[in-house]
C-alpha cells in the first residue's frame, strides 16, 4: 500500500468509524449471533491473491459487524465500562502509524520521556501519593491491563519477601498472598502464574459492604506465620467489580506496614473518580500502599489498552524484572539517567501508549474528564434512587460511584429471567453477580455518551420488562 493509496482508504476507515460513532445507539447492543455464526460466514482458508481494500470494509460490514457486541453504546451497562474518545482513538491510530517499539529508551525516546511524563500528571490530577512520582523513588508505567499490573506487583512483593532468591530457584511453596472474597479474579490468577499456588491466596472475609475484614486479614497472617509461611503479598480493593465495594486502605495498609508485606491497591474502574476532589476519599490510606492500579481504559475516555501502574520504589520492580542480554546493551542505558520500561514488567516490546493518553487529557482538560465522571455518578445515583423508591426493586448493595447493584423481589429465578429478557431486547446489556449468594443485577454507567436520560430510558425498559414477567 502506497501512502497516496494508504491516504485514500484511511479516509474512508476514518468515515466508518465516525459514521459507527453515530450509528452506534441504533444496534443490539449485545450481538444476537449464534456460536459459531461468523466464522461460518467465512472463508475456511486465507485468499491466495491479495483483495481490494474496499471489500475488506464492506465484509466489516456485512460479517463482522453482526458479531459484535457494543461496548461503546450509550446503552452498554454490563462488566465495567470500556470507554473511548476521538482524542484516544486517533492518538491511537498515530502510534500505530509511528510503529515504534519502546523497550528501552534508546529505542525511541520520546516514547519513554512522554510516558513518564504522563503518568507523573496522573498522580497530581488524581491526587495520588507523591511517593507515586517519577522525580522521587516511585513512578509509573503504562501495562496492558490491571492483571499485568497486579501480576508484576504481585512478583515484586514474592522477590521483596524472598531476598530477590525465588526469581533465582524458584517457589518454596510456602509464600501466601491474601485478598478479599470479594476481589478480582486477577489476583488468584497472577498466584497461579507467579508460581505461588492458587491454594496460598487467601480470600478474606467481607463485611455487610462487601469490604476486606482487616481483622480478618490480620488473624490469618498470624495463623499462617505460624503455620511456617511466608506472607508477601495483599491485594486491596478500591471498587470490587462485583459492587464498587472500597476495602479499607488505612487499616490493611498499616498491617502490611507492621509485617512487612507488599501492599497493591487495585482500582482498576472505581479510580478514575478520584480525578473529581469531592470522590478523592475513595484513596484515603493509598500513601501505605506499594503499588496502585487503575485503568484509563476503563473510565477515562483511553480506548483499551492503557493500564496505570504506580509503584512507590521503583527499584523492588526493577529488581525483580530486570535481565540484560548483550544486545540490548547500551550507552544509554549504561549511563543510568534513562528509564527503560522494559524492566518495569513483563514483557520486551512495548507500543506507544502515552500518545493516546496524553491526547486525551489535553483534549479534554481536567474539567472536561471531571464533568463526564460526574455526570455519570449522578446519573447512576439518580437511578440508585428510582430503584430505592420502587417497591417492587431494592438496591443490593451501596453506591458509591457509578455502579448500581439491584434485585427485583421475588428471588433468583425471577431476577434471571429478568435480565435475560432485557438483554434480549437488544435494548440494553446489562450483566449480574451474586451478593450474599443471591442474584443480583448490575447496572454500571461509564460509557462516553451515556448521560442521564440513556439511564431513564434504561430505568423505564427494566421496570416495564420486569411488570411483564
Ligand atoms: N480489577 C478490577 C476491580 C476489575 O474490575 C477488573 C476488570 O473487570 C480488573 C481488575 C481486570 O482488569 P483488566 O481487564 O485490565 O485486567
Amino acid at each position: 500500500m502506497t501512502p497516496e493509496e494508504f491516504r485514500a482508504h484511511g479516509y474512508a476507515v476514518i468515515d466508518w468509524i465516525a459514521d459507527y460513532q453515530a450509528r452506534v445507539a441504533s444496534f443490539p447492543v449485545l450481538s444476537q449471533v449464534k456460536p459459531g455464526e461468523i466464522r461460518a460466514g467465512l472463508p475456511d482458508a486465507a485468499p491466495e491473491a491479495g483483495e481490494p481494500f474496499e471489500r475488506l470494509l464492506a465484509d466489516l460490514d456485512e460479517k463482522i459487524l453482526p458479531g459484535i457486541t457494543h461496548w461503546q453504546s450509550p446503552h452498554f451497562y454490563a462488566y465495567f465500562p470500556a470507554n473511548a474518545s476521538g482524542p484516544a482513538i486517533l492518538g491511537d491510530l498515530l502510534s500505530s502509524g509511528l510503529g515504534v517499539q519502546g523497550m528501552l529508551w534508546a529505542t525511541s525516546p520520546a516514547c519513554t520521556e512522554l510516558e513518564t511524563l504522563v503518568m507523573d500528571w496522573l498522580v497530581e490530577l488524581l491526587g495520588l501519593p507523591a511517593a507515586f512520582l517519577s522525580t522521587n523513588a516511585g513512578g509509573g508505567v503504562i501495562q496492558d491491563t490491571a492483571s499485568s499490573a497486579v501480576l508484576s506487583a504481585m512478583l515484586a512483593g514474592r522477590e521483596q519477601a524472598t531476598g530477590f532468591a525465588t526469581n533465582e530457584r524458584g517457589c518454596d511453596g510456602k509464600l501466601t498472598v491474601y485478598t478479599s472474597r470479594h476481589a478480582h479474579s486477577s489476583i488468584e490468577k497472577a498466584a497461579k502464574i507467579a508460581g505461588i499456588g492458587r491454594a496460598q491466596v487467601r480470600l478474606i472475609e467481607v463485611d455487610g459492604t462487601f469490604a476486606m475484614r482487616p481483622d480478618v486479614l490480620e488473624a490469618q497472617i498470624a495463623e499462617d506465620r505460624a503455620a511456617g509461611f511466608t506472607p508477601c503479598f495483599v491485594a486491596a480493593s478500591v471498587g470490587t467489580t462485583s459492587s464498587t465495594a472500597i476495602d479499607p486502605v488505612p487499616a490493611i495498609g498499616a498491617i502490611c506496614r507492621r509485617e512487612g508485606i507488599w501492599f497493591h491497591v487495585d482500582a482498576a474502574m472505581a479510580g478514575t473518580a478520584a480525578l473529581c476532589p469531592e470522590f478523592r476519599w475513595i484513596h484515603v490510606g493509598l500513601e501505605l500502599a506499594d503499588s496502585y492500579c487503575f485503568n484509563p481504559h476503563k473510565w477515562m475516555l483511553t480506548n483499551f489498552d492503557c493500564s496505570a501502574f504506580f509503584v512507590r520504589d521503583r527499584s523492588a520492580l526493577i529488581d525483580t524484572f530486570s535481565i540484560l542480554p548483550e544486545y540490548l546493551r547500551n550507552q544509554a542505558s549504561a549511563t543510568g539517567q534513562v528509564i527503560d520500561y522494559r524492566d518495569w514488567h513483563i514483557q520486551l516490546g512495548r507500543r506507544f501508549r502515552a500518545l493516546k493518553l496524553w491526547f486525551v487529557l489535553r483534549y479534554y482538560g481536567t474539567e472536561g474528564l471531571r464533568a463526564y465522571v460526574r455526570g455519570h455518578v449522578d446519573a447512576a445515583r439518580a437511578f440508585a434512587g428510582w430503584v430505592e423508591a420502587d417497591d417492587a426493586f431494592e438496591l443490593a448493595a451501596p453506591a458509591p460511584l457509578n455502579l448500581v447493584c439491584f434485585r427485583l423481589k421475588g428471588g433468583d429465578t425471577l431476577n434471571q429471567r429478568l435480565l435475560e429478557a432485557l438483554n434480549a431486547s437488544g435494548k440494553i446489556y446489562l450483566t449480574h453477580t451474586r451478593l450474599d449468594r443471591k442474584y443480583t443485577l448490575r447496572l454500571c454507567v461509564g460509557q462516553t455518551h451515556t448521560t442521564i436520560d440513556h439511564v431513564e430510558t434504561a430505568w423505564r425498559l427494566i421496570r416495564e420488562t420486569a411488570g411483564g414477567l
